[in-house]
């Protein structure tokens, strides 16, 4: 049980209900803390609402363009399927509010009190909520942050991942800007649904920060599946013509669309919440500046999840948040560990990784070995696909270590969760050649990929 102060209304006052906010709230509740949560918008945050969960089923829901073509070969007549768009999107909106549920349940099974509504810091001790003044020991910012566009001619016309998941209807030919996570997995689930898609990316290969050998073979596979990759490119301006969206780009070429919609970053939601207050600092990224404790230069006040800019992923959020619940009610010492954090981009196919790009390695390590295997997958000999897997794992010469660990593949983000315990536990190459495979798997090629390259 922790120690609480009873001079305080609450020993913990969470500002923002995200996948952070919500999962610190619980675990110091049950570390005995009085807690008490404000969301002003929706429960679960971007990952529930505008991210990761919808954007999953927005990426099953694409995946069925390849399986109904695939099942001829296995012998199934398949009539010619129509996709209806206000179906999936409805079906989602029903699943979010499902989910928006059991995050309130959780919050009250916790004790934990909620304020549907925004919540300003008025001092290092005190917010003001529901025109309440409410004082508590600490608060914690888990606000989140929002899709950032840039600022040029036309800008206006332009929406973002948020505005994606309720579209009226899918435009006939999307633009879709940036390289990063969002807008290739965008790219993926329009293509998927029938929509021409275009993706324009001003680096000359998108997710810079994975091994360039899946990055280009990623690549090359989305080609095959029909989307237009324009990179080394930018747009200039946007002029709206009519329906149509007509895009100047870096190279002086246009593009017409339907639909432009902008992945080119996030940032930090830390407008008007009252930090001028406090000695809380943002950095110039507009970040809240925090120690390996996840504690602002304001001592009473906590900052967690991607408000903090430091690794914008939900499970990480969650970690940091168990820590720091830990740390302040359950006399914890934990420095979260970012190192060997595994990833996946829901791509098609998906792009899974964990530890070193054989690159990042090879500067680091400066002896590597890389283990490389590309295959078709045993599904696309009847189906016909053209998809293709590809596998890497880079050890470090010296000490044998599993460092990096790289699939490009269906079901990458699955197989490299389970493969990335190992990676994390310092597997080395001989324990992946003495374990037994999984036959007839994609997977168990991890296991027996004997000759580097
Ligand atoms: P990212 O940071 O991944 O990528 C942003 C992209 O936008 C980069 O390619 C960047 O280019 C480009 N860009 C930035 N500014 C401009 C500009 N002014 N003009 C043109 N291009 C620009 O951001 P996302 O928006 O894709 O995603 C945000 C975060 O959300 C991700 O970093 C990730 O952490 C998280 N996320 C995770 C997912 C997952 O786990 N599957 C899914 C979706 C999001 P450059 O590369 O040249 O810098």
């Amino acid at each position: 049980m922790t120690d609480t102060d009873e001079s305080y209304d609450f020993d913990l006052f969470v500002i923002g209900a995200g996948s952070g906010g919500v999962r610190a709230a619980r675990m110091s509740a049950q570390h005995g803390a009085r807690v008490a949560v404000a969301e002003q918008q929706y429960l679960g945050g971007t990952c529930v609402n505008v991210g990761c969960v919808p954007k999953k089923l927005f990426v099953y829901a694409a995946s069925f363009h390849h399986e109904f073509t695939s099942a001829v070969g296995f012998g199934w007549q398949v009539p010619p399927a129509s996709f209806d768009w206000s179906v999936l999107r409805d079906n989602k909106n029903t699943e979010i509010a499902r989910l928006n549920g059991i995050y309130a349940n959780l919050l009250d099974n916790a004790g934990v009190k909620l304020f549907s509504a925004r919540a300003v810091i008025e001092g290092p001790h005190e917010v003001l909520v529901d025109g309440q003044k409410i004082t508590c020991r600490y608060i914690l910012v888990c606000t989140g942050g929002q899709p950032y566009v840039p600022d040029f001619p036309g800008s206006e016309h332009v929406i973002t991942s948020d505005q994606a998941f309720f579209l009226d209807e899918l435009p006939e030919v999307i633009t879709v800007v940036g390289g990063g996570y969002i807008s290739v997995e965008f790219a993926g689930i329009f293509n998927g649904l029938g929509v021409e898609t275009h993706l324009v990316y001003r680096g000359p290969l998108f997710l810079k920060q994975f091994d360039q050998d899946l990055r280009s073979n990623l690549a090359e596979q989305m080609q095959e599946k029909g989307i237009h990759l324009h990179f080394d490119t930018d747009i200039n301006s946007i002029l709206k013509q009519g329906d149509s969206l007509v895009s100047t780009l870096s190279d002086g070429s246009s593009l017409d669309s339907r639909l432009i919609m902008y992945a080119t970053g996030r940032k930090p939601n830390v407008e008007s919440l009252g930090l001028e207050k406090t000695a809380v600092r943002i950095d110039d990224r507009g970040a809240v500046v925090v120690d390996d404790k996840f504690q602002t230069d304001e001592p009473s006040i906590y900052a967690i999840g991607d408000v903090i800019g430091r690794v914008e992923l939900t499970p990480v959020a969650i970690q940091e948040g168990m820590i720091l619940a830990a740390n302040l009610f359950d006399n914890g010492d934990a420095i979260m560990d970012y190192d060997f954090i595994p990833t996946a981009v829901f791509s098609q196919p998906n792009l899974g990784t964990v530890g070193y790009t054989e690159q990042q390695a090879r500067e680091l390590f400066g002896k590597v070995e890389i283990y490389r295997s590309k295959f078709s997958p045993l599904k696309e000999t009847l189906g016909g696909g053209a998809d293709k897997i590809l596998m890497k794992l880079i050890v470090d010469t010296e000490t044998d270590r599993v460092v990096g660990c790289h699939m490009l593949g269906e079901g990458a983000g699955e197989i490299i969760q389970g493969l990335a315990v190992a990676i994390k536990a310092g597997a080395t190459k001989s324990d992946f050649d003495a374990t037994v495979g999984i036959h007839p798997s994609a997977a168990e090629e991890f296991v027996t990929m004997r000759v580097p390259i």
